[in-house]
């Protein structure tokens, strides 16, 4: 079956995400599973235990840091391996933000526009089945 990648804790203060991901972790059953679900719930983790939308590193916002460089900073080191090593495994990939200590952000879904456009259209009704 296909592969889903779900992450959260792009931004160290945005809970949300980590909550949900580390219920569904312990939640799944792969015998009642199709395909495989890799589940990052921290993906920036030095942040995560800072409370800190960025990284107490290297001040780092992974999500501004992608496509990343192997041989950058921490947080540069981490959106390159999402980006060389666990996106292309994934059929689809599932990155949940919310509003952190600064934002209050109603629910909604989103994509981008991508060169391949099968890929995008999938992400297109992923997003929109999430409603
Ligand atoms: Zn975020």
């Amino acid at each position: 079956g296909p592969t889903a990648l779900l992450s959260g804790g792009n931004h160290g203060d945005e809970y949300e995400g980590i909550t949900a991901l580390l219920k569904l972790a312990n939640r799944l059953q792969p015998e009642e599973m199709r395909g495989r679900v890799i589940i990052v719930p921290m993906l920036n983790h030095p942040a995560v235990l800072n409370g800190t939308r960025t990284s107490p590193l290297d001040g780092g916002n992974l999500n501004r840091a992608f496509p990343g460089h192997p041989a950058g900073t921490l947080t540069e080191k981490i959106a390159d391996y999402l980006t060389r090593y666990l996106v292309p495994l994934c059929d689809l990939a599932l990155d949940i933000h919310s509003g952190g200590r600064t934002l209050d952000l109603l629910p909604f879904a989103a994509t981008h526009r991508m060169s391949d456009r099968g890929f995008e259209a999938r992400c297109l009704a992923a997003a929109t089945a999430f409603g």
